[in-house]
């Protein structure tokens, strides 16, 4: 281990929206409060790789969906000096819509993505609109179409996807879900992306109600906790308390980007 360099690890807050917190637990929620729900992408860099963890949406997809588009994702890594047209490996973690758009902005990557989470997208229970709500077919199409092009590594359940990051199937939320390991200056660290939309639903035990197995969701929770070295190593993937309990990498990214591996 020691000979592997720390990664950097950065959230970056590319659009928002307004909801009821009972819409992200099984059951509602007695509490009742407005709640926010955030959308990220996230990248991890050393010295020799830089590894982007999903690739958002467009304003077009937001404009349909009726989120508040911040900046494209792509703008979000160039003002943390990285070239979207540059990056060379991107980990899919689910083909969600919000998770798997903005192919295009991405030339140069080979796309990390879980056999499940294809064969998911693609299967039976995409004729349920339960199941497909949360993807968009040109997406998932696009998807298909970079198989064919070999730009495509799939995973099935543990992979590497370079020296200090690993990926990991989880499922629950779909199928194929998996999420990102990263060797860091504080220890292991989490990404947990939709495995843990908010820390709540992990910690309190209240699973979010978009799920495909929701069994396999509440293993999860578990499963995250024994990769991450601490439990404030587990970043949630849909949490705006993300951009409260982490610092900004500078001044002029306040609001935009935290830095994630950091001491809290
Ligand atoms: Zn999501």
């Amino acid at each position: 281990m020691s000979d592997i360099e720390n990664f950097e690890v950065y959230a970056i807050r590319y659009a928002t929206v307004e909801r009821h917190s009972a819409e992200n637990f099984i059951g509602g929620d007695v509490h009742e409060t407005a709640a926010r729900m955030d959308y990220f992408v996230w990248v991890a860099r050393n010295s020799t790789d830089t590894v982007v963890i999903d690739t958002g949406f467009n304003a077009q997809a937001a404009q349909r969906r009726r989120r508040q588009f911040l900046r494209s994702p792509a703008e979000g890594l160039r003002l943390l000096g990285i070239d979207a047209a540059d990056v060379r490996e991107v980990v899919i973690t689910h083909l969600h819509y919000d998770h798997a758009g903005n192919l295009d902005l991405f030339p140069k990557a080979r796309f990390h993505l879980q056999d499940r989470e294809m064969a998911f997208a693609t299967g039976r229970y995409m004729s349920q609109a339960f199941f497909s709500q949360a993807y968009e077919v040109d997406e998932v199409t696009a998807m298909v179409r970079m198989v064919y092009g070999q730009r495509v590594l799939f995973h099935d359940g543990d992979g590497r996807i370079v020296p200090g990051i690993t990926v990991h199937r989880i499922g629950g939320h779909t199928r194929g879900l998996q999420c990102v390991r990263v060797r860091t200056r504080v220890g292991w660290l989490v990404l947990a992306s939709d495995a843990s939309h908010y820390t709540a639903n992990r910690i309190e035990g209240r699973p979010f109600p978009i799920v495909a197995e929701v069994t396999d969701m509440v293993d999860g929770w578990r499963r995250l906790a024994e990769l991450a070295d601490a439990p404030g190593l587990i970043v949630p993937g849909h949490d705006p308390l993300v951009m409260q309990q982490y610092p900004a990498p500078s001044p002029e990214l306040a609001g935009i980007a935290v830095r994630l591996d950091v001491e809290r």
